[in-house]
C-alpha cells in the first residue's frame, strides 16, 4: 500500500483543511479522522473535523473525541478530506466549501469522482491508510494518535479475527502499540463497557431471532428502546450476532427508524458478498458488512431484503 503522491503534495502545499466522515460514524471513521486532524496539526495546518450528529457516547474514551463538531464553518478551505466513505452524499452534509476535494478510503462500493481518490479495498481500516499517511508526512506518532488508530484498526477488524486482518494489519497494530496504546483498555472499551441498559437491548433484540436456512436475523425496534432507555447507537455490533451461530452464512439487523422506515445491516461469514446486495437496495459497504436503508412495512423490507440475498448469491461468491 502506498500513499499517492498527490495527497502528500496537497497536504505540503496548503494551509486549511476540513475533514468529514460517514454518517452513523464508527470506530474507524471516528478515529481515523481524529488522528488526521491531530497529525495535521502537528505540522501546523489549520484544521477543522465535522461530523452529522454527534459522536457515539462508546467512542467517547478517544483522545481528543471532543475536537469533532457538527457546525458546518462558514469558510472557504482548501483541502476537503472525506474518511471512511467514498461519496460527500454518505457524510449527510451539506454546504462544505474547499477548492480541493481528497477520499480516503477503503470500502468496496460508493464511489465518487470528485478530486484525488485513494480507495483501497484491501486495507483492513482507513486507520491504516492514516497511519501510513502520517508516517508519510514525518509526524511522530504520540499516545493520542495512536490510540485513535489502534481503535479504528481494532473495530473494523472486529478486534482482529475478520478476513481483512492481514499481516501488515498487526504491524502496523504492533507499531502503534509500541507508541503507547494500550490494547486491553481499548479492548474494553470497545467490547466490555456496555451500559446496562444496552445489555438489556441485546437480549430484547435476540429474542426476535429467525432463521431461514443459512440466513438469520434479529430486529430492534422504536419499543425496545423506550423499554430500555437507549437509542440508535447501542446497537452497534448487533448484526454480528446472528452470524455467530454455525451454518449462518447471512446475517442481519433490521433496526426500525423513527421516520416508518428501517436500516438494515449484513454480514456474511464468507461465500456472499453483501456489499453486493446492499448496492442493489441502494445502500453499500464491504464485502463481509454492508447496510442499507429501506421504506415499508417490517414484513416487505423483510422480504426485499431476502430476494435480493438470494438473487445476489449464485453461489461462486461473487
Ligand atoms: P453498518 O451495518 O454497521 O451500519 O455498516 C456496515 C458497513 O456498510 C459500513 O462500512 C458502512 O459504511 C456501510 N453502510 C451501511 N449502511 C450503508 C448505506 O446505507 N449506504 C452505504 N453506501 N453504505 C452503508
Ligand atoms: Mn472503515
Amino acid at each position: 500500500m502506498k500513499v499517492p503522491p498527490e495527497i502528500l503534495s496537497l497536504i505540503q502545499e496548503n494551509k486549511s483543511f476540513l475533514i468529514t466522515i460517514h454518517i452513523n460514524p464508527d470506530g474507524d471513521a471516528l478515529g481515523s479522522s481524529i488522528a488526521l486532524f491531530l497529525g495535521l496539526r502537528k505540522r501546523g495546518k489549520d484544521v477543522s473535523v465535522i461530523t452529522k450528529g454527534d459522536v457515539p457516547e462508546m467512542f467517547k474514551f478517544l483522545p481528543f473525541s471532543d475536537v469533532i463538531g457538527k457546525a458546518v464553518p462558514d469558510k472557504i478551505f482548501d483541502v476537503l478530506f472525506i474518511i471512511d466513505c467514498g461519496d460527500i452524499k454518505r457524510t449527510g452534509l451539506k454546504d462544505l466549501k474547499a477548492k480541493k476535494t481528497v477520499i480516503i478510503d477503503h470500502h468496496l462500493t460508493e464511489t465518487d469522482n470528485a478530486g484525488v481518490k485513494w480507495v483501497d479495498s484491501g486495507a483492513g481500516a482507513t486507520g491504516e491508510m492514516v497511519y501510513l499517511l502520517l508516517n508519510s508526512l514525518d509526524v511522530s506518532m504520540d499516545e493520542a494518535i495512536a490510540t485513535n488508530l489502534y481503535t479504528a484498526i481494532f473495530t473494523d477488524t472486529g478486534g482482529f479475527r475478520y478476513p481483512n486482518t492481514k499481516s501488515e494489519t498487526l504491524r502496523i497494530a504492533a507499531g502503534l502499540i509500541e507508541a503507547g496504546v494500550d490494547p486491553w483498555k481499548i479492548a474494553q472499551e470497545v467490547y466490555e463497557s456496555i451500559s446496562q441498559g444496552r445489555f438489556r437491548l441485546i437480549t430484547e433484540s435476540l429474542s426476535t431471532l429467525e432463521r431461514r436456512g443459512s440466513i438469520a436475523w434479529i430486529i430492534v425496534t422504536q419499543e425496545m428502546y423506550k423499554k430500555t432507555g437507549t437509542a440508535a447507537a447501542d446497537t452497534e455490533n448487533f448484526a454480528n450476532y446472528p452470524r455467530m451461530i454455525k451454518g449462518v452464512e447471512v446475517s442481519m439487523l433490521f433496526r426500525e427508524l423513527d421516520n416508518g422506515g428501517y436500516k438494515v445491516s449484513l454480514r456474511s461469514k464468507d461465500r456472499v458478498n453483501v456489499a453486493k446486495i446492499a448496492e442493489s437496495l441502494g445502500g453499500g459497504g464491504h464485502y463481509n458488512a454492508a447496510g442499507c436503508e429501506l421504506h415499508g412495512t417490517l414484513q416487505e423490507v423483510k422480504e426485499r431484503v431476502l430476494r435480493a440475498i438470494i438473487e445476489n448469491s449464485d453461489g461462486s461468491g461473487n
